[in-house]
């Protein structure tokens, strides 16, 4: 069976069966995927570019569409705009497309659901059970993505030798994707969006900025655990609200104090961030969201990685704010397991997809 045709069958039976198998693209330069290798994959896909001004927008099977300029490492889908690693090049008649593009193109312009991973050169994806984002209304109005760290704050090492702050910016841009498609009407605020250094403060004063303009906001960190020494083989997810009884106000200030004389580094990134003022509410929310993304990781990544399950923790980037706040450790960089996943596109996916289906939960089950 021809390659074209073979994609027919896998879209066709698609919703009978569910596992199928792994295609392959080869990476030019080790970083672009020629378009016409994709579409003898994916023959959905189309695009058009207007010659002149080198604009260009493409299509899949469902109503989205991306656009993006020749030589401009951007593209726009809605009102979102996303920096992508590399330049989109067209040469010799040949569109080119980097490898975080081709991820976007899957996961907004096929309706089906793919996994993908990039590996020697090559990206691999498989197409398989029909998943399809249908548009909701939700009674949200704005979210704070926080990827931790950036720029000159790598965060954790993983065992292989990864920075942290890129897997937190990876999931995030995946959870901006997957937000604004399902929840078109929910605003969407992230502290950074480029591998750029934030700190602290700035990170507070986004979030009090977001709260200026709606009530109705919540405040997700998102963070890769490390063990703080070598011998330590921990391993696993677990969430942390923003917790702001009254005892914890008190010893604040010492901790604070204490903290400074020991080296930063060996601090964990949910002691670092603390918060101030008390809301009982506001404490209630946030464990309630905490509970309901660890509820979702459980149908979502729970197979693959275990739970620490659900901690509470001072934020000192919401000092002063009042909105529910959850921090994220999606894994340990120094478990080589752990390590592994983070690392995995496709199981990124899967931890955006839990924490979108965590988010739904909260806001459902919220007075
Ligand atoms: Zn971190």
């Amino acid at each position: 069976m021809g390659k074209i045709q073979k994609f027919f069958w896998i879209l066709n039976f698609a919703f009978v069966c569910g596992v199928f198998s792994e295609e392959e693209l080869n990476l030019i330069h080790g970083r672009y995927i020629d378009f016409d290798d994709l579409k003898q994959k994916v023959n959905i896909l189309s695009f058009q570019l207007e010659s002149p001004t080198m604009h260009g927008s493409m299509k899949g099977n469902t109503n989205e569409v991306l656009r993006f300029q020749i030589d401009s490492p951007y593209y726009y889908h809605r009102s979102l705009v996303t920096r992508v690693s590399k330049p989109i090049k067209y040469s010799k008649g040949k569109l080119l497309l980097p490898a975080d593009f081709v991820e976007a193109i899957m996961v907004l312009l096929v309706e089906n659901e793919v996994t993908y991973r990039i590996q020697d050169n090559k990206f691999l994806f498989t197409i398989s059970g029909y998943f399809k984002i249908e548009p909701e209304k939700i009674d949200l109005t704005a979210i704070i993505l926080d990827p931790g760290h950036g720029g000159t704050h790598p965060g954790a090492i993983s065992v292989y030798g990864d920075e942290e702050k890129n897997y937190n910016l990876e999931v995030g841009k995946l959870l901006a994707i997957l937000l604004k498609q399902k929840f078109p009407n929910l605003k969407i605020i992230m502290t950074r969006e480029e591998d750029e250094t934030v700190d602290l403060n700035e990170r507070f004063k986004l979030a009090n900025e977001g709260l200026k303009t709606s009530k109705n906001i919540i405040f997700i960190s998102l963070h890769c655990n490390a063990a703080l020494t070598r011998t330590e083989t921990a391993r696993g997810y677990e969430i942390y609200y923003l917790d702001q009884s009254y005892k914890i106000e008190q010893e604040r200030e010492k901790t604070i104090i204490t903290k400074r004389l020991i080296d930063l580094k060996s601090i964990p990134d949910v002691q670092k961030i603390e918060s101030g003022m008390f809301s009982s509410s506001v404490q209630r929310r946030s464990i309630l969201l905490a509970n309901s993304i660890e509820e979702k990781f459980g149908e979502t990544i729970a197979y693959k990685i275990p739970s620490r399950g659900v901690k509470k923790a001072k934020f000192r980037v919401l000092r002063g704010s009042i909105m529910p706040a959850v921090l994220v450790e999606m894994g340990f960089l120094t478990n080589p397991e752990d390590a592994k996943l983070l690392a995995d596109k496709s199981f990124q996916m899967k931890i955006a997809q839990g924490i979108l289906e965590g988010i739904k939960h909260y806001v459902n089950q919220r007075e």
